[in-house]
């Protein structure tokens, strides 16, 4: 295989453009530990460049004064760009963080690109409101945007998690400054390339890699940003808050971790299904998805017949070279995170939980960072790997006997992004679905997405939510604009 090269360079103004102090830092890719090239190695002085850019272009209206239906045009014609792309972004996603190259094509390419135009789609079809005031008064509440919009980014979905926020923000009228993670960096640039192809004046939409403490904290932090919208970790999400209140009070949105339970009842209506689904979803993107059902929670009288089929699926998601056609489990995204990983599954064994599948790290292509799929039984709720996010193949295994205890043991979580329920009794779906905290919960399966409903947590899993028309709300103020109404007749 020839080594690809990347431009590593910032994208700010509309250019490319080395970090003012020339640093960089080597791109290393997870498959087999190559090069990628240097990356810009931003700081705060980039950061001000580009929110200095992206003020600019916000305060002389050459995109946010435009009618949302050019805005719609642009937006379409970027969604378009991405998909005449989608084979240079896949690979170029594939080598930057691991994941396979048929599911980097087939879902973050597809799903980053629908983002971008369904956001697109929507901005010259919602309505502002007037209010129901007397006559001698007209009230219009009326959405603007809230202007220098900082997006920083974590590196499973590194497209997808970018859409969810340019997209909203973009097509409301914002200028954006993205900071993708320095572990997965390249999508992101080539998005500020393609947005400026399609019509997205320069200015608008900036890239500044780099790392969160050089690069994203003086964005979390600059007086000249409106907004913040953050993906990532819960510790560094609460950071985010206190920049934000430490600073000038912009608005701070935070999409953060979870531990998800999902719970298989007796009365499943299709064990396959939820054996597929609970083995499928924890190994998809090898684990590294933060709504991962990573605490499976299966009634005691079924619990054998269920881990008999689960353990006879785990073998299909041997990791491989993720550039293979018939790879479905990639490599970790380095080896830090490689070797957090490999810490939490010597934590499961020593607290007491019995390893029955996996456990190793394996190396299908030298110089890769793979761990097996990994599944623990035996698992308690006091237990490391039922507590805490280990965002790797590791699927942690308990069992019930009592609705009330597992809905309580549930919710016993820091986190609460997802859950899953699995049960054929209609009462009890619905009880359980409401008695769980989580954002979203799924019954009779588990990977149902789409771009019109909201994604996002309680509790710890962060404030706000991406995607659907909600997302609006995040990068819009609302005003209200009284007008007297001293009538003749
Ligand atoms: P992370 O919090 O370490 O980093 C996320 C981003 O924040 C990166 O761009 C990083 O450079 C930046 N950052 C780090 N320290 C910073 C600081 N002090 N100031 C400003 N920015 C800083 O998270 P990660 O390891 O990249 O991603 C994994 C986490 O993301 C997991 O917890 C996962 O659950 C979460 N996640 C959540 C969602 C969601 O929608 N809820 C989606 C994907 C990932």
């Amino acid at each position: 295989m020839s080594t690809p090269t990347y431009d590593g360079r910032a994208f700010i103004n509309g250019e490319r453009v080395a970090a003012k102090d020339g640093q960089s830092f080597d791109n290393r890719s997870p498959v087999d530990g190559r090069s990628l090239g240097p990356v810009a190695r931003c700081g705060q002085a980039d950061i001000d460049a580009a929110v200095l850019a992206a003020r600019q272009a916000f305060e002389d209206r050459r995109w946010s004064g435009t009618a949302p239906a050019h805005r719609k045009r642009v937006m379409i014609r970027f969604a378009q760009a991405l998909l005449d792309h989608a084979d240079e972004l896949a690979l170029t996603e594939t080598w930057d963080m691991g994941k396979p190259l048929k599911y980097a094509r087939a879902v973050d390419v597809n799903s980053a690109a629908n983002c971008i135009r369904w956001y697109g789609e929507a901005v010259d079809k919602v309505y502002d409101e007037i209010a129901p005031t007397p006559s001698n008064a007209l009230a219009l509440i009326t959405r603007e945007p809230v202007g220098v919009v900082g997006v920083i980014v974590p590196w499973n979905y590194p497209l997808i998690m970018a859409a969810w926020k340019i997209a909203p923000a973009l097509a409301a009228g914002n200028s954006v400054v993205l900071k993708p993670s320095e572990k997965s960096p390249l999508t992101a640039l080539r998005l500020a390339e393609l947005a400026l192809s399609a019509g997205v004046p320069p200015g608008v939409f900036n890239v500044v890699p780099g790392y969160g403490v050089e690069a994203g904290s003086p964005l979390a932090l600059h007086m000249d940003v409106d907004c913040i919208a953050f993906t990532g970790s819960t510790r560094v999400g609460k950071q985010i808050h206190v920049m934000a209140g430490q600073s000038n009070l912009k608005r701070a949105w935070t999409e953060l971790g979870g531990k998800s339970p999902n719970i298989v009842f007796a009365d499943c209506p299709d064990l396959d299904r939820a054996v597929q689904a609970a083995v499928g979803s924890i190994f998809f993107n090898q684990g590294e998805s933060c709504n991962a059902p990573s605490r499976l929670f299966v009634e005691a009288s079924i619990k054998d017949a269920f881990m008999e089929r689960a353990l006879a699926l785990v073998p299909n998601y041997q990791p491989a070279n993720p550039l293979e056609a018939s790879t479905v489990m990639g490599a970790i995204v380095d080896r830090v995170q490689l070797d957090n990983v490999m810490r939490y599954i010597g934590l499961g064994e020593s607290e007491g939980a019995r390893l029955v599948a996996g456990g190793q790290r394996v190396e299908p292509v030298l110089g890769g960072c793979y761990v097996q799929p990994t599944v623990f039984d035996g698992v308690t709720s006091a237990m490391t790997i039922a507590r805490e996010e280990i965002f790797g193949p590791v699927l942690s295994v308990l069992s019930f006997t009592d609705a009330a205890e597992v809905v309580r043991q549930a919710n016993a979580s820091e986190y609460g992004l997802q859950a899953g329920v699995w049960t054929r009794d209609l009462n009890k779906a619905h009880g359980v679905a409401r008695a769980l905290r989580a954002g979203t919960v799924h019954v009779n399966q588990y990977d149902e997405d789409d771009i019109t409903v909201p994604f996002g947590g309680f509790k710890q899993s962060g404030v706000g939510r991406d995607k659907s028309l909600h997302a609006f709300d995040k990068y819009t103020e609302t005003k209200t604009t009284w007008i007297r109404i001293d009538s003749p007749v």
